[in-house]
């Protein structure tokens, strides 16, 4: 980084800074990962200065071979990991992919189910506060408290019949369960509706066969993020049946957006080549087992988990029936032991947004880094004793101090000297 450091040193100190936050300390937040040294490099490549408006061989600028390549390629990993007929890898984060989707395929007004934001849905998924939930019809279903949250598919379909659906939309950012896909086909299928799941937080493990697909059911579009457990640069990928290929980059591109940032790509193709890679399922195959033993020692200590347990990367605990502390308490307390969690509500949460019941917990990073089971023991014990003895200074910094030591011994890639 020699030349922002001389010519930049205000952000060269910060960039020092955030490095060094992220190695000495355990990044437990479910969406965040760290990316290899090479998407690091593509995403910071020349790439960065070039328009290409369209899509490969039909650009509305010249100068366009090289991005082509990227793109094709890009493209075409998405197409065999995810094994789909099509795949728009333009969409510029999670939320205009989930935007674009809706605008392809709905008029404002237009009905659309998707999950409710306190049940684990994300907030494009027609939360109030939402663009999308203002322009369109949201139907929002929820989860069983008492079968460990599993969806009510009578419910559903009973909701499906009633408001018929344009788009029935499955997917979550804080729900540690799997999804019988074929449930929502069916009842889709019913209503005459378009299927659409929103895999951003599991789509490495969807890539890696270690989560179910659901094109496999016979779902129409499936997006996912390509900076959560894929492990690339932040950005969003639309992917579909070949008869909805055409509206869906429609709606992309001239649609909703401009100019792809193609040094994104580059970088999206260059993790998804690593996501085909033997290794990548070994990696998503050590998340869930690290997920596993994280939620398992939590349990065994009497934390309450929301769902009792997960089938993915992810947990949600009530802190609040767990340790009396609402979630921006313990997410606080945590920070100063080094072992960050964002705070989360729980199903149908009496307590506001900022002070929610609960917090997230997740593995990808960590298993990035290379921790393991032995690691995941820990990792819950000082997050119990933590939270547990939340006045106990002397305790907490002996904690800190026992995280900052184990840290070193699982370097971040792409960090050099860590
Ligand atoms: C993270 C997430 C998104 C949005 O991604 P951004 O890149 O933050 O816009 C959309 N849907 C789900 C389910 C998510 O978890």
């Amino acid at each position: 980084m020699s030349a922002i450091k001389g010519q930049d040193p205000q952000i060269y100190e910060a960039i020092l800074n955030e490095q060094k936050r992220q190695t000495e300390g355990i990044e437990l937040i479910p969406s965040e990962n760290y990316v290899s040294a090479a998407v690091l490099e593509a995403n910071g490549t020349v790439f960065t200065n070039k328009y290409s408006e369209g899509y490969p061989g039909k650009r509305y600028y010249g100068g366009n071979q090289y991005t082509d390549v990227i793109e094709n390629l890009a493209r075409d990993r998405a197409k065999e990991l995810f094994r789909c007929e099509h795949a728009n890898v333009q969409p510029l984060s999670g939320s205009p992919m989930n935007q674009a989707v809706y605008l392809a395929f709905l008029k404002p007004g237009d009905t659309v189910m998707g999950m409710d934001l306190s049940h684990g849905g994300h907030l494009t998924h027609g939360h109030p506060v939402s663009h999308m939930g203002k322009l369109f019809n949201f139907i929002r279903y929820k989860t069983h408290p008492e079968e460990n949250g599993r969806i009510d598919f009578d419910h559903l379909m009973s909701l499906a019949k009633e408001h018929k659906p344009k788009i029935i939309l499955c997917g979550y950012t804080s729900y540690p369960r799997d999804y019988d896909y074929s449930d929502f086909k069916k009842i889709a299928d019913e209503v005459g509706a378009i299927t659409m799941a929103d895999i951003a937080h599991i789509g490495g493990l969807v890539a890696a066969n270690q989560m179910r697909n659901p094109f496999d059911f016979g779902f129409d579009i499936v997006t996912t993020t390509t900076h959560k457990t894929l492990r690339g640069p932040r950005g969003g990928m639309i992917m579909c049946k070949k008869e909805f290929a055409e509206i869906i980059d429609k709606s992309v591109f001239p649609g909703l957006q401009g100019g792809p940032h193609m040094n994104t790509i580059c970088a999206i193709a260059v993790a998804l080549g690593e996501a085909q890679k033997p290794e990548f399922t070994e990696y998503a195959k050590q998340i869930l087992k690290n997920s596993k033993k994280l939620a398992e020692e939590l349990m065994k200590r009497g934390v309450k988990l929301v769902t009792n347990g997960t089938d993915n990367h992810m947990m949600v605990v009530n802190t609040i029936e767990s340790f009396g502390i609402d979630g921006t308490v313990a997410e606080k307390l945590l920070d100063t032991v080094h072992l960050t969690v964002n705070k989360q509500v729980v199903p149908d949460d009496p307590n506001p947004p900022l002070r929610p019941s609960g917090i997230r917990i997740g593995t990808p990073a960590a298993t990035t880094r290379g921790m393991q089971e032995e690691e995941m023991e820990k990792i819950a014990d000082w997050m119990y004793q933590t939270l547990k003895n939340k006045d106990d200074l002397e305790l907490h910094a002996k904690i800190k101090l026992e995280v900052n030591t184990m840290c070193p011994k699982f370097p971040v890639p792409g960090i050099a000297g860590n």
